[in-house]
């Protein structure tokens, strides 16, 4: 009954969800533009972070353009209070890891996140990425690490240079003081959208000094 008064409508297009879609349609999830997955190695979204990471696999929903249905599903969930759209996505994107992986085994041990500055988390509620990355471990049977922290608020970047922007980031995440043994692991790190890399390149820094071999990236969307 509820549906009469309150259509659900796709978090994309805006248009009515039929039955068995849930906050993005068929057609944004599966139609929007994604990158070539033919390898988990050498794609595009990989490629951003070669040379700065040992990168044993990047995963990507959709390319991300500037006023595409992308941004607005990516702009819903992480401001419009969305939190189980967030969950949903990152089962989806789960479900992609295992698909471009050979053999459906995806050659990673946990999922991590980017995390979120204490200020910013009580102000939004939610972190977009620590959901993401319960639906991806959850799809992927994974545990689900808590191990590194972001201690410094560094606000808005968007406006910063390349270079400011990364001297910024990399100073900001730290182990937490009681994180899981790290040692020798394989772990996949999730966010929402990937930019130049220098967000989870300084979100993985901890875990690498901390023991970890590989890092893997499941991003929804990364920028082209
Ligand atoms: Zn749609």
């Amino acid at each position: 009954m509820l549906g009469l008064f309150f259509p659900r409508l796709c978090l994309g297009c805006q248009q009515g969800l039929v039955p068995g879609e849930q906050h993005v349609c068929l057609h944004c999830l599966e139609g929007l533009h994604r990158p070539d997955l033919s390898s988990l190695t050498d794609n595009a979204v990989a490629r951003k972070l070669w040379g700065r990471l040992p990168l044993n696999g990047a995963v990507c929903l959709w390319d991300f353009a500037a006023g595409s249905q992308v941004q607005r599903i990516i702009h819903q969930m992480k401001y419009n209070h969305h939190p189980k759209a967030c969950r949903y996505l990152g089962r989806q994107l789960g479900r992609l890891c295992q698909s471009v992986s050979p053999g459906g085994a995806v050659p990673w041990d946990a999922v991590a996140f980017v995390p979120m500055h204490r200020r910013k988390y009580y102000q939004r509620g939610y972190n977009q990425a620590e959901l993401l990355a319960q639906g991806v471990a959850e799809t992927l049977g994974l545990p689900i690490l808590q191990a590194v922290q972001k201690h410094l608020h560094t606000g808005s970047q968007t406006r910063l240079s390349r270079a400011a922007r990364w001297r910024n980031v990399q100073a900001a995440f730290s182990l937490r003081p009681k994180a899981e043994t790290l040692a020798g692991k394989r772990v996949l790190m999730v966010d929402d959208v990937l930019t130049t890399g220098a967000t989870i390149e300084g979100a993985a820094k901890p875990l690498l000094q901390a023991g970890v071999h590989q890092i893997g990236i499941a991003v929804l969307a990364s920028v082209v």
